[in-house]
């Protein structure tokens, strides 16, 4: 069974999306509190997707994704803001979180970024070639790792999907609009500031100089160049 952590402390919104992830076929793992959210986590440690809501009793969803992502970069994590809070939109994702979904959500529109993201974290094709070398770097497929001079970075499962699309196409300027088909999907429901956010995220843990990126390099009014 797929089990995704749901992590809500307003009961009426939690049973509905407990209701909606069980109807799809998933098994709901739920969570009150910030602490129950990251004991669950340790007790289940298959759980591949994260729902976290932001207004908590006890510490808020970003400190939570904060601290799921000290330990474990390959979880999916999905924040569920409110309509109103554009900021934590961003801070969300820069604390590792692979996506957002806006309160008031529809059940299709949730299981439909649940399951993209499982798909991304699940790992279920495998592919036949393993590695990627363009020194500094090496992408290694089967087991969706990066290294930087032998050092591993750590990256969330949509940072690994961009990076493969870049690795996969050196030198060839992508459109935003091209990245986010590729690594959210074409029935993907959100906002193409979603890939600025996660690329600004990359090059702080790629770029020596997150200021001046040379690996990631930006094509005004276009895109990303993966640069070699
Ligand atoms: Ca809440």
């Amino acid at each position: 069974m797929k089990k995704v952590l749901v992590l809500e402390d307003e009961s009426n919104i939690r049973s509905f999306v407990v209701i909606n992830l069980k109807r799809a076929g998933y098994e709901a793992i739920e969570a009150e509190t910030g602490e129950e959210a990251l004991a669950q986590l340790r007790r289940n440690p298959d759980i591949k997707v994260a729902l976290l809501d932001i207004m908590l009793p006890d510490m808020d969803g970003f400190e939570v994704c904060r601290r799921i992502r000290a330990s474990d970069s390959q979880i999916g994590i999905i924040m569920l803001t409110a309509r109103t809070q554009e900021m934590d939109k961003i801070t969300g994702l820069m604390t590792g979180a692979d996506d957002y979904v806006t309160k008031p959500f529809s059940p299709a529109e949730l299981t439909a970024r649940i399951d993209a993201l499982y798909r991304r974290t699940g790992g279920g094709e495998k592919e036949s070639s393993a590695e990627i070398s363009q020194p500094p770097f090496l992408l290694n497929t089967r087991n969706q790792t990066l290294e930087k001079n032998g050092q591993r970075v750590k990256l969330t499962p949509v940072e690994y999907s961009i990076i493969k699309l870049f690795m996969e196409k050196p030198g060839q300027a992508l459109s935003r609009e091209e990245i986010l088909d590729t690594v959210w999907g074409r029935d993907y429901f959100g906002e193409l500031k979603i890939v600025d956010v996660n690329i600004r995220r990359l090059r702080i843990k790629i770029e020596d100089n997150p200021q001046k990126p040379v690996y990631i390099t930006t094509v005004w009014g276009y895109g990303y160049k993966w640069g070699f």
